[in-house]
């Protein structure tokens, strides 16, 4: 070990070559010893762990030290009533927020007491936007042609690099000079990026060499990934799912404590006009919470929470209650592949059913999206009637505070 250390302090031996020299476990040992001492801070908690480091050293992570552990509780039983996911459900999630798991059980509680969240998936389809360099506009104009007339060629690109993902369309967008091509696919079980990273490539290649464009970057932001964008709520982007369900006066009263005619004022003045005159992307109360939760529970990429949780909440005011609404129109999911594997992770997507590949391939991760979009109707549900009742002060003190 000491050997090591001083290695890495002399500069001899750089912190990501360990795992060269060590076995991944000692690697990990030794460069949190190294870093132990260099901050001056006992990792012994980040040092405590369960999970198979020789997993995730190859396949998710870098200069590894340990883990952080984040809290993990369940609400439910959720009833879904799916396409793909029908039953009823434990929700995993991980979370630091006090009251979060307290206030989408509640919505649990009075989804299943409703009979279930009807839950359908409307569109599927992960996308990359290489973007070129055309040298005019009539260039631009002839490159976007080239697209729209080969696109079985590109087809055939795209899916020579995988086994699973089926290509869908090449929509082509021109700015000035540039020239995106945002391409879709049908990624089945995997939420897809690396898969169409990796077949874009392929593509973009196959652009440049027939048209002369200038392959400047595989992604050209009109992907959209990672970053908040109207494209991936117009177009959709991953999974886009709807989730609803018909609420009674006699459920609103009982589990809610108010009546239909708040509820739906409340969503109209807080989702909507607020969220209007905030120009927000998203017109819901909190689906970040839920989709982050399970997202880090169920080993998501969490920084999708970003196009993940632009949803649309709506109370439409019918005979004897409400239906009420959640749309995400792009929800990044995937049960193979990314972090997925790792132990704890693919324990709760076990607990929902849905770990590793479906039979037949993509109905796992279907299912696992639609799981979530009931999950965010619960807790819009939740929140929008504790905001109703003006609980949500007294909820707060009561179950984050102390
Ligand atoms: P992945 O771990 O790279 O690959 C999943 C692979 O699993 C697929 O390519 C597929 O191989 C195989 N597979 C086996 N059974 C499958 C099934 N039933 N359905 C679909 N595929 C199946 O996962 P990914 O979803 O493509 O990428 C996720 C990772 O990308 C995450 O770690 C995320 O953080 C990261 N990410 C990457 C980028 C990027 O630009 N590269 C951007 C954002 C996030 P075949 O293709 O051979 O069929």
């Amino acid at each position: 070990m000491d050997e090591y250390i001083e290695r890495l302090k002399d500069g001899s031996l750089k912190l990501y070559a360990l795992e060269k020299e060590l076995p991944p476990a000692e690697a990990v040992r030794v460069r949190r010893a190294f870093i132990e001492g260099e901050t001056h801070t006992a990792l012994t908690g980040v040092g405590s762990f369960s999970i198979d480091i020789d997993r995730v050293v190859k396949r998710n992570i870098e200069n590894m030290i340990g883990t952080v552990q984040v809290p993990l509780g369940v609400a439910g039983p959720l009833r879904v009533k799916g396409e793909y996911a029908t039953g009823s459900y434990y929700l995993p999630l991980a979370t630091t927020e006090g009251a979060l798991v307290a206030s989408v059980n509640r919505g649990c509680s009075l989804i299943t007491r409703a009979g279930g969240a009807d839950v359908r998936i409307m569109r599927d389809g992960m996308t990359r936007a290489p973007v070129f360099a055309a040298r005019d506009v009539g260039h631009a104009h002839g490159v976007a042609a080239w697209v729209d007339e080969h696109i079985e060629d590109i087809r055939r690109a795209a899916e020579s690099t995988t086994k699973h993902g089926k290509f869908l369309d090449a929509a082509t967008y021109v700015a000035g000079t540039s020239v995106y091509v945002r391409l879709e696919f049908d990624t089945k079980d995997a939420m897809g990026m690396n898969m169409v990273t990796i077949a874009g490539q392929k593509v973009g290649e196959l652009i440049e060499r027939e048209t002369g464009a200038r392959l400047i970057a595989l992604s050209g932001n009109m992907c959209t990934d990672k970053k908040p964008a109207a494209i991936n709520l117009v177009r959709g982007r991953g999974k886009t799912v709807v989730a609803g369900v018909r609420l009674t006066d006699a459920m609103i009263a009982d589990l809610l404590k108010t009546d239909a005619d708040t509820l739906a004022e409340a969503n109209y003045r807080k989702n909507l006009v607020g969220s209007a005159r905030a120009a927000s992307l998203g017109f819901n109360a909190h689906a970040a919470n839920v989709v982050a939760a399970m997202f880090i529970a169920c080993g998501q990429d969490p920084a999708h929470v970003v196009e993940g949780s632009s949803a649309i909440t709506t109370v439409d005011r019918v005979d004897g209650g409400v239906y009420v609404s959640v749309t995400l129109p792009s929800l990044p999911v995937g049960t193979v592949g990314g972090g997925t594997g790792i132990d704890t992770q693919r324990e709760c997507l076990t607990m929902l059913g849905v770990a590793g590949g479906g039979d037949p391939p993509g109905t796992h991760a279907k299912a696992f999206a639609e799981i979530v979009a009931a999950g965010v109707l619960a807790g819009e549900l939740s929140l929008l009637g504790a905001l109703a009742a003006q609980h949500l002060a007294r909820a707060h003190q009561e179950h984050g505070r102390g």
